[in-house]
């Protein structure tokens, strides 16, 4: 059975898990049936359903009309044998107790069809052990949604010991045709990826504390503002509920051993009922306190070094037993775990050697499995290598990791590739990005760029203000900031060849600001502009205060900025920001189709002409001059000649750049 056979899908378990995964099934096409043990249960899923797609409608990811049409795409059951009679793929949600799964499957087993594949969401329990429960464990694997589903973009396709891979390449195109990135899991290991970083993270943080080495506040600092994570450690342990990581934490200690002993900071909030944000109280307190206030100055390279060292470990443990290679890592914890950068990436960033230092003298000093370093790890250390080696990919283009680069057709392809943050922009990203512009320009094949964001969101939702805080800007740093984002985005408007920017949802602040840079702007209807800097008592500082009056006039630049309001997209059309609109279906294809045909262009004239419109913003004598010394300059190039041959001749014109 391949993806194009799946009709029907089965969601066993209404709660949270299940009536999102149900949604989101319903969302790309299938015919979804949701079960659960009452009516109750299943009409309360069912409700939340509803619910979750009008709220998408409302705030226009998608028609109403669409909306209702999903949600007819739903039904729901009480008997097992109705739920399944028509089933394809079953995906199983119901409570993670291993009692309870095996008696499903078990009965499960009884009434599907013969051909259908079973699709467990647990987050720890063996995929391994459920599947032997059944008859069919080479069609049985682990499908791991993220919390909420319907937002979270990753998917863990977990294989277990007996797993075939054709039900694997199903699994993970089934998890794409619903919009989500799978990653593959190559064994059924506790924790799989995502969790198995998060969740020793936050143990390690708490055995910080616990040990008198830091206080929660520098731990949280140091998490929050030096390693850039969108939280601090227990400010995250707070949010997903300390039980939570806590049975993981117990699952990953029975199976893995001494290094995952919970730290008794974790069991004793456990045992006091003190979860987190949903019971009020946890390291926070969210009833009577503030909740989590992070400071931005108390971190501490020592801390920095241990919980890198620590992540770094349990990286190497996944590669050393073939679980995932780092780049499979990586994307897994941006996507599942929001981070700016993937663990492998860190660890290589502060130097393998560094933090093997630091987990051998945690080791010494304590003598705690946890500080063991793995032996891979410590061959890298040794080697001098990184997770990444010291090479480039295979295509000859360095390892980009916040943009994705191509080269088709003539046209160079830049996608802003951080889809879990909504593609803001980090320093890292500017970096790559003044590097990719720097290969196109060298590169004959590229004649004209295009510019996109990838995922169905945004093309960038302006600066990643938490990577830039990470490291802690002041004045001068600021300024320094501020200019290699001008520069790095000035290449692009400086660049010989077309630019195109295709957006796509936001295109907000510096995401807004890059596509200034652009010759030529396509959006699709449901794209959201703005300037939101002054609502953060910023200014715009990557050029938008200078290239923005240049395309719409200084009233709207003025009224955009200073208002900081967010602006349609027929709007920005009308201001003549956006050349032309488009609808979102195939907007990919046809960007690229648009960027294409400037690629066709002449790149000579191209050239020039950009140059002569350019140099009209410093003076428009001079620009005047520069656009008659451009025309006679054109008239001695062979394209000249060919584009009139061909107009004559009622053909395409082939440009050279001669
Ligand atoms: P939940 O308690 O919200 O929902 C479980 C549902 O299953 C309940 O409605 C329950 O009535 C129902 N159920 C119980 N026995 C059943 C049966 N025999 N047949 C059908 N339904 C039955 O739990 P949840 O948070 O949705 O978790 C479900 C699964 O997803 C677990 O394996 C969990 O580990 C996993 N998971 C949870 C999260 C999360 O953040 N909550 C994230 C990823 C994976």
């Amino acid at each position: 059975m391949n993806v194009d056979d799946v009709d029907s899908i089965t969601v066993l378990g209404a709660g949270n898990m299940g009536h999102g995964i149900a949604e989101v099934a319903a969302l790309a096409g299938y015919d979804v049936v949701l079960r659960d043990i009452e009516d109750e249960f299943v009409q309360q899923g069912y409700d939340k359903i509803e619910w979750s797609l009008n709220k998408l409608a409302e705030k226009d990811r998608l028609s109403q009309e669409d909306a209702d049409a999903a949600l007819a795409r739903v039904s729901t059951a009480v008997d097992l044998g109705e739920a399944v009679a028509d089933a394809d793929v079953v995906i199983e949600a119901v409570p993670e107790k291993m009692a309870i799964k095996k008696e499903v499957y078990t009965e499960l087993e009884e009434h599907a069809p013969d051909h259908a594949v079973f699709a467990t969401n647990t987050s720890s329990l063996s995929i391994t052990d459920l599947s032997e429960v059944t008859e069919r464990p080479e069609r049985f694997c682990g499908m791991h949604f993220f919390n909420p589903p319907v937002r979270m973009d990753l998917v863990e396709v977990i294989s277990g010991a007996h797993t075939g891979d054709e039900t694997l390449d199903l699994v993970e195109d089934l998890a794409e045709s619903m919009g989500k990135t799978p990653v593959r899991v190559r064994k059924d290991s506790p924790g799989f990826i995502v969790n198995r970083i998060l969740v020793p993270l936050m143990n390690e943080a708490a055995w910080i504390v616990h040990a008198g080495d830091a206080t929660m506040a520098e731990v949280d600092s140091t998490t929050k503002y030096d390693m850039g994570l969108p939280m601090g450690s227990f400010e995250l342990a707070d949010y997903v509920g300390i039980d939570v990581g806590f049975h993981v934490l117990e699952y990953m200690h029975g199976v893995l051993g001494d290094a995952y002993e919970p730290c008794p900071l974790l069991s004793e909030k456990v045992e006091a009922g003190d979860l987190g944000q949903k019971t009020g109280q946890g390291f926070y307190d969210y009833e009577d306190g503030e909740g989590a206030e992070v400071p931005h100055d108390e971190g501490s390279e020592a801390v920095k070094n241990r919980l890198l060292g620590v992540m770094a470990n349990e990286v190497a443990g996944l590669v050393e037993n073939d679980v995932a290679d780092p780049a499979a890592i990586d994307r897994a914890v941006k996507l599942g775990g929001r981070f700016p950068d993937g663990p492998a990436k860190m660890a290589d960033s502060a130097g393998i050697p560094t933090l093997v230092d630091a987990l051998d003298d945690l080791h010494d000093e304590t003598g705690e499995a946890r500080y063991e370093a793995v032996a891979y790890l410590r061959d890298l250390a040794q080697s001098g290598e990184g997770f990444y080696g010291d090479e480039g990919s295979s295509d000859g283009m360095p390892a980009f990791d916040a943009i994705s680069v191509d080269v088709r057709e003539g046209v160079g392809h830049i996608t802003l590739d951080r889809p879990h943050r909504l593609n803001t922009i980090s320093t890292d990203l500017i970096e790559e990005l003044s590097t990719a512009i720097d290969l196109f320009a060298d590169d004959d094949d590229v004649r004209a760029v295009l510019l996109t964001g990838a995922g169905e969101r945004a093309f960038s939702a302006g600066a990643d203000v938490t990577s830039i805080a990470a490291s802690g800007p002041d004045a001068l740093t600021g300024t320094e900031l501020s200019r290699t984002g001008q520069q790095t985005f000035g290449k692009l408007e400086a660049s010989d060849m077309p630019v195109v920017a295709a957006i796509d949802g936001f295109c907000l602040g510096g995401g807004m600001e890059l596509t200034m840079c652009a010759d030529l702007r396509i959006a699709t209807k449901r794209s959201e502009f703005g300037q939101p800097e002054h609502n953060l008592g910023l200014v715009p500082g990557w050029g938008g205060t200078v290239r923005l009056q240049r395309i719409v006039g200084t009233g709207r630049a003025k009224e955009i900025i200073f208002t900081a309001d967010r602006y349609d997209a027929e709007t920005m059309a009308d201001y003549g920001f956006v050349n032309e609109l488009f609808e979102s279906e195939n907007f990919e294809t046809e960007a690229f189709e648009y960027a294409k045909q400037f690629a066709q262009g002449p790149p000579v004239a191209q050239r020039l002409t950009k140059r002569a419109m350019h140099s009209a913003w410093e003076d428009s004598d001079a620009g005047l001059e520069v656009e008659s010394q451009a025309f006679g300059l054109v008239f001695t190039t062979t394209d000249l000649m060919e584009g009139v041959a061909a107009f004559t001749s009622d053909r395409d014109p082939e440009f050279t750049g001669e």
